[in-house]
């Protein structure tokens, strides 16, 4: 039985419509007794790149999972293109092209090789099979290396050759997991960009990340955080919520700074990482005043833009990462560490 609720007919690829192509509504996830999703609703449009971004533990896989029918949901409901992923899953699969984690290219094989193996999964064959491998392969540059073991190819490329893999079947719909994760700088923004050229081609993407600067070139995002729904909007949208500029203060007493900054200004004033953290717009202003009104208490400041993580602290009250967690990117750099017992 097909549960279709008209949105977007099945096989059209539509570009930049506005039209909601996914609908997550009430989403609900339990493994045993631990709640994985907590009633997640949100739309993704046609034709944007749309970003689920949220620290470990937050829910991306156990979402990515459903959306993708490896697995039920408990709860609430999860439409692509008019189909639900419940009751429909084998009209879905036809619908998404999936990428995930774990590596699913076979390096002993070419390019070619590996894409005929699934071409013929979705029983192609013959001279059609061999132009639309002509065109996967073209769609993510790869054409000069077809008859190259996968085995030769850098991170990157084999990256992009599971996207042409994924988008043999010529979904509409790209689902990808963390699909950075192991590259290099260079080969991330190389993979972003062609992102961004197949969502120029009409195609819906969602991608999971938990790298700021990811979530950065997404069009749309959600936030998640244990499970649940904590902001969705654009990057710039969701920044401007902020309303002005963020303040640190480092202090030898930052409890005893935040709470009479509080007194004295009427305004909230946490401490994190043991540091103060304002947020006020005319920040230069605003830290002159604050310095002059408690002579030796600062010994050091930061103002700065707001940014994703800021919107995260924001919504929830605590850092992105987990003490436990390095928050290592692949870049190299140490992100930033929280306190305890902040997720799970
Ligand atoms: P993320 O991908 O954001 O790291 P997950 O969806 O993997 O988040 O996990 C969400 C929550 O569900 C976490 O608390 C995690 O421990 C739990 N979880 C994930 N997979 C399983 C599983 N197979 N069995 C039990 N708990 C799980």
């Amino acid at each position: 039985m097909t549960t279709k609720t008209q949105i977007t007919a099945p096989g059209e690829a539509p570009a930049n419509t506005g039209v909601a192509v996914i609908q997550v509504q009430d989403l609900r996830h339990q493994y045993d007794t631990r709640v994985a999703l907590d009633g997640v609703t949100f739309d993704v449009r046609a034709g944007e790149i749309f970003g689920l971004l949220g620290p470990n533990g937050s829910g991306k896989t156990t979402m990515f999972r459903i959306l993708s029918t490896l697995m039920l949901p408990t709860g609430g409901r999860a439409v692509i293109n008019g189909l639900d992923v419940a009751t429909n899953p084998n009209g879905v699969r036809r619908e998404i092209g999936v990428v995930f984690q774990a590596p699913s290219i076979d390096v002993k094989l070419t390019a070619e090789e590996n894409l005929r193996h699934i071409g013929h999964l979705y029983g192609l064959r013959g001279q059609a099979l061999a132009d639309r491998i002509r065109e996967m392969l073209s769609r993510v540059a790869l054409s000069d290396r077809a008859r190259d073991y996968a085995e030769t190819f850098s991170g990157g490329m084999q990256r992009r050759l599971e996207i042409a893999k994924g988008l043999l079947h010529r979904p509409t719909v790209l689902l990808l997991d963390e699909p950075t994760t192991g590259l290099d700088p260079g080969a991330r923004r190389d993979l972003w960009q062609y992102l961004q050229v197949l969502r120029d081609q009409g195609i819906t993407i969602i991608v999971t990340t938990h790298l700021m600067e990811e979530a950065e070139r997404c069009d749309r995002l959600a936030i998640l955080s244990l499970g649940r729904l904590v902001a969705l909007g654009t990057p710039a949208e969701l920044r401007h919520e902020i309303g002005g500029d963020v303040i640190l203060l480092e202090a030898k007493d930052p409890e005893s700074l935040a709470h009479h900054i509080e007194q004295r200004f009427g305004i909230e004033a946490a401490v994190l990482d043991g540091k103060v953290r304002l947020e006020r717009e005319g920040g230069h202003r605003f830290v002159t005043e604050v310095v002059e009104a408690f002579p030796g208490e600062i010994d050091a400041l930061s103002i700065s833009k707001p940014t994703l993580e800021d919107v995260f602290i924001h919504r929830t009250g605590h850092r992105f990462w987990t003490e436990n967690e390095t928050g290592k990117t692949d870049e190299g750099s140490t992100t930033k560490k929280k306190n305890k017992n902040q997720h799970g």
